[in-house]
């Protein structure tokens, strides 16, 4: 069995549809999309052992499948350089989630490399009644939120569709470098998003999913927060 079906059987076991952030990211490395590396961690030591072996700085997350919106919840501190700054994070994290979320099932904290900044993007798949699996990319951060700047297509994607959608949202020349910034590498993207339909046609257990950000480059693009909430 692949880790895809192993962690869609451990969640259906546990009874639950919404997977963590670190099963997200486990599923779409498997799939070939570049994520962080992102590990759980059960104990404050333990995410200063992960965060060594990691290299500073990182990011700490909570984990739990009942707190979607984690920063609003204070369950994100990125940027953390010593061991003193991740000890401070895990316990800031612990008390506001506690207090937001009092009957939160929180089963630790997600340590992960502070990924360098990039033009952030978002992709995602929603089932449409009609059309089934539609994925969606547009620009991320405030544009995605104000301007709604994204581009539909159904799954399964042709390789000339991944790139009209991303020629398609209004933010394009910004991907294409717009005043000086650089340039992000689009066919990276193109294959990111080839390789998400292939995931999502293949895995009809999943209802929506979304990866928000993705930080893209001008070599390459990294996942940083991946969500993938299971049909019932
Ligand atoms: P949520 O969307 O649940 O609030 P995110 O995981 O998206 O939480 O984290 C919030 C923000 O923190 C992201 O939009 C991104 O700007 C930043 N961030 C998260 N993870 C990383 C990372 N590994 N490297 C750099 N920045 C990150
Ligand atoms: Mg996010």
């Amino acid at each position: 069995m692949g880790i895809k079906q192993e962690i869609i059987k451990k969640a259906r076991e546990e009874g639950r549809t919404i997977l963590t952030e670190i099963e997200a990211k486990q599923m779409f490395s498997e799939a070939g999309i570049t994520c962080t590396d992102t590990r759980l961690a059960a104990t404050k030591d333990e995410a200063v052992s992960l965060s060594e072996e990691m290299g500073y700085p990182v990011v700490l997350k909570i984990s739990s499948v009942d707190i979607t919106h984690k920063s609003d919840a204070g369950g994100v501190k990125v940027n953390l350089n010593d061991k003193a700054e991740v000890e401070k994070a895990f316990d800031d994290i612990m008390t506001s989630c506690k207090a937001g979320y009092p009957d939160a099932n929180i089963e630790g904290i997600a340590v992960q490399p502070m990924a360098k900044a990039g033009t952030e993007i978002i992709m995602g798949m929603i089932q449409d009644s009609q059309f089934g699996p539609v994925l969606m990319f547009g620009l991320g951060g405030v544009l995605v939120e104000i301007l709604k700047d994204v581009a539909f297509r159904v799954v399964p994607l042709q390789e000339r569709d991944a790139k009209e959608m991303i020629e398609e949202i209004k933010g394009y020349k910004l991907l294409e470098g717009y005043r000086g910034s650089e340039p992000v590498d689009i066919s990276f993207l193109e294959q990111t998003i080839m390789k998400l339909s292939e995931f999502v046609d293949s895995t009809p257990e999943i209802a929506e999913l979304d990866m928000n950000p993705v930080f893209a480059y001008s070599n390459g693009a990294m996942v940083v927060d991946a969500r993938i909430v299971l049909a019932v």
